[in-house]
């Protein structure tokens, strides 16, 4: 113990003797912890967010955030807002964003405040989204040029607020199933754009519900009666003034929602809403002024803006984990229960629920950085080069698709560690847990429901692991396929000391293996089927889901180079699958077992200062019991005495109880 906290301790006992009443341990310990440090906090701190520069402009945002009364939520605590004073808080942060655009001249300083803004709210995070990337990237994947000139400044300085309305109340998932259709009136040269059926309505758009002025639409183009394929299509929906509906357009919200309840997420329906020609997207597939339908040589990319939601999820992750897990750290070496006050983080099962979740933070935010410039470099190819840009889209949407699923259904678990890990504490709204899963629990579905994408890796891993068969070579995230007939002449493990396993080459092996394994047999089975092509893979769905899943799993730690605890956990996750393919022996298993609670215990002590270079304030945490200085309880007490209607005597004390 240092000599400082010598005398803090007997500061305490004097303290207590005085008082008579045991005074709060969290600064002390959460002091202690911070000594347990053996590298340089301020150090990782760049680290993690990719450059010092960066890091440092996170911190300022922060700090204007605090600052700025149109920036942050006033008048009440943000967990005791109201739908309708949430809805006006989002928009008001909005607007002063868009003025703060115009006015700080550091783009650095102004791309860390936008994320500094995500992670404050979700809700901002998820308007600004839906306009600034989904609406603006739209316009960029789908539009001609002339169609992105005319559109795009309007639409960046929210002159024009635009949604995104593919999902529909009849279907989603299959997309081909959609119903609105956009039909080609060669008398006027316009486009009717129309709801046929109840099930035809737009759904969950985020910002349809009162907001948005414009849509892009996805509907069934119809030409001289016959279907073409699904367009993207601009629809204005409300009038840029007045905020009223156009002639033909039904919209309202979605009402009550479990989180994100500063968005507006609305349904659209329309009743023949003419718009000219020109306004369906026509980078791809076109429609010239006699009707003539020229269909995109690449059909899937009319779905590529989707690439880049998915891999924001990846970002979500890294803040929300991020989050909650600094709040769950600071308070389970704050906490103290049981006969020798232990601290709640020293119980085994406490540290191996939470360290693999604060090791998988820093894997996570190396793969998204990694993965979301790779994105960004093939979207240049988009307005260059079309045919390179088509030839990266299958390896980059097999590995986005399997990055969201595996990733959001990590975070839910991630989340759902950290609420067992806070006892009673984090159903208090005010501790920013329950806040933080009803935000998260959208993003397993949202930009495509993960069940059904992660399918579409396997299927992507499965094409490619034919093509190896034909004596083919593939390249990209399935490139360890090429080498299958050596991996299969292996069927056993050769790991026989505990130190192999600290190499992540050795575990990444491990892994390549199981993919490989799982592959094979699953091929085998799919080919061996006499059923239909369809009712085989639904025999096999349970099994592909998983093969996406190590598919995924697989490609974080080949991108990674220091992730031994989540390498150990992820093995140590699918022990049944390797038991299954008998690729472990017993003793084995009990090495890897024992590996991994050895590491989880290392990482534990290190717990803090992991998580304090994450650099979240506590402004930013909103949460009393992860305050930075240990001086939890203090802070919950003085929130819960500030919260509105919480002291005194209710109404119902006059109308019922006193008459009872
Ligand atoms: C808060 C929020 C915001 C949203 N914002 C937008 C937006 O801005 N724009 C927009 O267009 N949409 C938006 N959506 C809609 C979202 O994209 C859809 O909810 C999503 O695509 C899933 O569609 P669904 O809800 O119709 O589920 P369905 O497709 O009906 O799926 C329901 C369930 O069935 C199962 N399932 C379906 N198909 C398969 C399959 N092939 N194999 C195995 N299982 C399957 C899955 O378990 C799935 O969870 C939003 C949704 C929410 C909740």
């Amino acid at each position: 113990m240092s000599k400082k906290n010598i005398a803090l301790d007997r500061l305490l006992t004097i303290q207590n003797h005085i008082s008579n009443q045991p005074q709060q341990t969290g600064p002390i310990d959460l002091a202690r912890e911070r000594e347990n440090a053996s590298f340089n906090v301020k150090h990782m701190n760049w680290l993690f967010w990719g450059s010092k520069e960066f890091a440092e402009a996170l911190q300022d945002a922060f700090l204007i955030i605090q600052r700025d009364p149109e920036l942050h939520f006033s008048g009440g605590h943000p967990f005791d807002l109201t739908r309708p004073e949430e809805r006006e808080a989002t928009m008001k942060q909005i607007f002063r964003y868009i003025q703060l655009k115009k006015s700080l001249k550091d783009p650095l300083l102004f791309k860390a405040l936008g994320v500094a803004m995500g992670m404050y709210s979700e809700s901002f995070n998820m308007k600004v989204y839906v306009n600034d990337y989904l609406m603006a990237q739209s316009f960029k994947l789908f539009g001609t040029t002339e169609q992105y000139d005319a559109y795009i400044n309007d639409i960046v300085n929210w002159k024009i607020i635009g949604c995104f309305a593919m999902t529909e109340l009849g279907h989603s998932s299959f997309l081909r199933g959609l119903e609105t259709t956009a039909t080609y009136d060669r008398e006027t040269d316009e486009f009717i754009i129309h709801s046929p059926t109840l099930t035809a309505t737009k759904i969950w758009i985020g910002m349809a519900g009162q907001t948005a002025t414009h849509t892009i639409a996805i509907c069934q183009t119809i030409i001289d009666g016959k279907k073409c394929g699904t367009n993207w299509f601009i629809v204005q929906l409300r009038d840029q003034k007045t905020g009223k509906l156009m002639p033909g357009v039904t919209a309202g919200d979605v009402g009550a929602k479990y989180g994100r309840n500063g968005i507006d997420n609305g349904w659209i329906q329309f009743s023949h809403v003419r718009i000219p020609r020109t306004n369906m997207m026509m980078k791809w597939s076109k429609v010239d002024k006699g009707g003539e339908y020229i269909p995109s040589a690449f059909p899937a990319v009319s779905y590529s803006v989707l690439i880049g939601e998915r891999l924001s999820v990846l970002s979500g992750a890294i803040s929300t984990c991020g989050q909650v897990l600094t709040i769950a750290c600071r308070y389970g070496c704050v906490r103290r229960q049981g006969a020798n006050e232990e601290q709640i983080m020293d119980y085994q099962s406490h540290y191996v629920r939470l360290m693999p979740c604060v090791a998988s933070t820093y894997v996570i935010s190396v793969i998204t950085r990694m993965i979301i410039n790779k994105w960004e470099g093939i979207m240049k190819l988009a307005q260059t080069s079309q045919e390179e840009f088509i030839s990266y889209l299958p390896d980059i949407h097999a590995i986005s698709s399997g990055l969201k699923a595996a990733i959001s259904w990590w975070g839910c678990e991630v989340l759902e560690r950290v609420r067992r890990s806070m006892g009673g504490y984090a159903y208090s709204s005010y501790n920013g847990i329950g806040g933080a899963i009803g935000d998260w629990g959208v993003v397993t579905t949202g930009g495509g429901d993960n069940f059904v994408l992660i399918q579409q890796s396997a299927r992507y891993l499965l094409g490619s692991f034919k093509q190896v068969s034909h004596g083919k070579k593939v390249t990209g995230s399935v490139e360890f396929l090429n080498d299958i007939q050596q991996i299969r002449s292996s069927t056993k493990s050769i790991l026989s000391d505990e130190r192999q396993l600290l190499n992540l080459d050795f575990t990444l092996d491990m892994y390549t293996w199981l993919c490989c394994k799982k592959v094979d047999v699953l091929a085998a089975s799919l080919d061996s089927s006499t059923e239909g092509e369809e009712t085989t893979w639904n025999e096999n769905q349970v099994d592909l889901i998983k093969l996406g899943e190590l598919y995924s799993y697989r490609f974080t730690l080949s991108e990674y180079i220091k992730g031994s605890l989540w390498a150990i956990h992820l093995i140590n996750d699918s022990l049944y699958l390797f038991l299954e393919e008998e690729y472990f022996s017993k003793e084995q298993v009990k090495m890897i077992k024992k590996c991994h609670l050895k590491l989880c215990k290392e990482i534990r002590k290190e717990c803090i200062p992991l998580v304090d270079s994450w650099g979240f304030s506590d402004f930013m945490l909103k949460a009393p019991l992860g305050k930075y200085d240990g001086d939890v309880y203090t802070a919950y007490l003085d929130t819960l005495k500030a919260a509105p209607n919480c002291m005194g005597i209710p109404d119902y004390w006059e109308k019922y109880v006193k008459n009872f």
